[in-house]
Order: C-alpha cells, then structure tokens, then sequence
C-alpha cells in the first residue's frame, strides 16, 4: 500500500523544521552540551529523510508507522536532555499523538497515547516528587489520544460518506440522462415507420385529428394527398419484393424533400402514403400534390426501365378541409376517393375531391380501403 503525501502530512514536516530551527535556538542559548548537539543533529537529518520522502510521489503507507515511532523517540529524548519531570516538553507527546489520530485513527491514536505515557515514565526516570504530574500527565495523553481517534474517524467517516453520495449522485445522474436517451428513443421508433423511416400510420392518423382540430379552431382551410404507386405488383413481381422495400425506401426520400417542414408525410399502408399540408387551401393543395407526381415521375428509379411503362409513377388523390369534408375520417375517404378517379382516369394523375365531376356516392369505395390499419404488406 502506498499514499500521496497530503496537506496535513506536509504541515506536519514543516512543523519538525520549525521544531529544528527552535531546538537550534534554545542550542545555542543554553551552550551546547554534546547529548543537545546529538539530539539537533539527529532531529534535522530525520526531518531531512521525511522530507525527501515526502517529496516522492508516493510513499509506502507503513513509513507513517515508522513516523510515529521515530517522532515518540525523539520527544522522549528532548524529555530526558531537558531535566525529565520539571520540563514542559512533554506537551510534544501531544502533536505525535494528533499525528496518530490524522494519519490513521482511533487505534492509532490511543496506542501512541499509552506509548507516551510510558515513554515519558521512562524519560522522566525514578523521580519520586514527579510521579504524581507524570501519572496525571500520561492519563490525560491517553484521554486526548481517544478523543482526538474518535473525532479523527467521524471526520473520515463523513469525508467518505460524503464522496459516496457525490458517487451516487454522478451515477444517478448518468443514469437518468441514458433514461431520458432511451425514453427519446422509444418514442421515436413508436411513430416512425420501420422501413422508410416515415411516421407510421397512428402517428398520422393522431396529428391529422389534431390539425383538423387547429384548422376548425383558427377557421384554416388544409388538404389531405393520398399517393398510391402505380402497378406496383409489377414492380415486385419483375424485380423481387426486396428491391420493392427498396423502391419504397426511395420513395419515401423524395416525397420528403418535395414538401415543406411543416407538411406531414407518413406511410398510411403497404405502398400508400399520406401527406397532410396545414394552413393550405384545395387549389394550393393541387399544386402541390402536381409538384409531387412530376418529381416522382422524373426521378430514376433503380431497374424501372424494366417495366412495361418504363417508370415509376404514383396517383395522388387530395381532399380539403372544410370544402370537401366535416372531419377527419371523412377526409381520409375523400381523398382516398379522389385518388381511385385519378387510378380510373389513368393513373399518374393528381384528382382534387371538389374536382371530380361524379358525386362521392357514385365513386366505388373498395371494402379494404376502409380500414385504415390496414396494412397490406
Ligand atoms: P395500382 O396501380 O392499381 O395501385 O396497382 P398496384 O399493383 O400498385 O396495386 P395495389 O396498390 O393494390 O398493390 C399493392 C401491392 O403493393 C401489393 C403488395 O405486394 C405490394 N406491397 C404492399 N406493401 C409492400 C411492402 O411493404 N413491400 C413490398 N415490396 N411490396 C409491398
Ligand atoms: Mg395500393
Ligand atoms: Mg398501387
């Protein structure tokens, strides 16, 4: 086991050179006797190896031990050399045994304190008039080393509960945004269409419901295009139903990129989509459902040369709200309706429901077409 040297560590070593330059001092003012000499002299070369120790970028975590030790031998002979019982350098024992209590804890500090005591007993040697204040003395180290280890834990103990829950707040915080990433996600995947990545058809049944509402709200007009690809069964059956996906996929880019941001165009079913264009009125609706069936027609599609038309084509049915129906289900079967003229009338056509010239009745409604989950693939 190894540390890093921490503020408390290196205090306390700046603290020893202090104790060095005052154990100098008081050398030098009290004449030099050669055990004072010996004691500097040890004092500045071990503060000199701690230093040097201190300064690596790590330390073996039993030098502490070897610290402590060192520290109470010293004290003990500063102790002896000063007269024994009548000095006050027994109040050293005290920083060595706050030492124990920061560097390790409450064992520590209480086997530093007992070692104190003895180590004083010893220092202060067979004086019978000093028994008495070394007693009292060494059981008041004692009583500090306890209570400086208790306090020394709980401060521990509080500094490691608290970078637990700084922990737990960073993992909880992780958590929740990867939550929040996934909660996205999924609603996401739940109104988009799997394969052309258009919404799918709840998502555009519930925001057609909500623009009819806004549009009856504000007194807007807006249309609904219902675009079928034309004899797209011969598609499939001369290149395969992958390469159909794949034509659909296709499909889905370019009506994407031929209508506004705000136009919402969703798969309705098998080969049909829906394009729901708010704030617009039937005639602009024409417009640009014309804009839609010129580009798909003009576009290269992989392997329609191949097809007895020689390419892609769609018919477009459009319907608006108000002019043509009272609702959205209405609206739905109106332009569906409008899309089977522009189917009858030839196919690559656009037909806007107030155009046709039949009435709705007279139109043919297929059976399945009025399912609108109807999914056909
Ligand atoms: P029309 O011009 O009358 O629309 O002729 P059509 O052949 O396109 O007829 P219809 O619209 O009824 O054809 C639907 C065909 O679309 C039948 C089905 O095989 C194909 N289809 C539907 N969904 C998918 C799909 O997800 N992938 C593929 N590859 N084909 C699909
Ligand atoms: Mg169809
Ligand atoms: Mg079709």
């Amino acid at each position: 086991m190894s540390r890093q040297p921490g503020t408390y560590e290196r205090f306390m070593l700046w603290l020893r050179w202090g104790l060095v330059g005052v154990g100098a001092v008081a050398l030098a003012w009290g004449g030099p006797d050669p055990l004072s000499l010996a004691l500097v002299a040890g004092l500045i070369a071990y503060t000199g190896v701690l230093h040097w120790l201190y300064r690596r970028p790590a330390y073996p975590e039993r030098a502490g031990y070897y610290v402590l030790g060192a520290d109470l031998a010293f004290i003990s002979a500063l102790v002896f050399s000063g007269g024994g019982g009548p000095t006050d350098l027994y109040n050293l024992y005290y920083l060595a045994i706050v030492q124990a209590a920061v560097l390790f804890g409450w064992r520590e500090s209480v086997l530093t304190s007992v070692t104190a005591a003895l180590l004083y007993a010893f220092a202060v040697g067979p004086d019978g008039s000093a028994w008495l204040a070394v007693g009292l003395r060494g059981a008041f180290f004692v009583l500090v080393g306890a209570l400086a280890g208790y306090l020394a834990d709980a401060v521990k103990r509080e500094r490691l509960e608290r970078e637990a829950s700084i922990e737990l707040l960073e993992e909880l915080r992780v958590a929740h945004e990867n939550l929040r990433a996934y909660a996205e996600e999924i609603g996401r995947l739940a109104v988009t269409d799997g394969l052309t990545k258009l919404y799918n058809h709840t998502y555009f049944q519930q925001r057609l419901d909500e623009e009819v509402k806004r549009a009856e709200r504000y007194c807007f007009p807006m249309v609904l295009l219902m675009i079928d690809i034309d004899n797209f069964k011969e598609y499939n059956d001369t290149h395969g139903h992958m390469a159909g996906n794949g034509l659909l996929k296709e499909l889905s880019a370019l009506l994407k990129g031929s209508v506004r941001e705000v136009d919402i165009v969703a798969r309705y079913g098998g080969e049909e989509f829906t394009v729901t264009l708010p704030e617009t009125d039937g005639p602009a609706g024409l417009i640009a459902a014309e804009r839609i069936r010129r580009q798909v027609e003009e576009h290269p599609f992989v392997g329609e040369a191949q097809l007895k038309s020689g390419r892609v084509t769609v018919s477009i049915g459009a319907a608006a709200y108000p002019t043509a129906a009272a609702d959205r289900t209405e609206l739905i079967e109106r332009a569906d309706q409008a899309m089977y003229a522009a189917k009858r009338d030839g196919r690559n056509r656009v037909v806007l429901y107030e155009e046709l010239t039949l009435s709705a009745q007279e139109i043919p409604v297929e059976e399945d077409r009025k399912d609108p989950s109807d999914k056909r693939s």
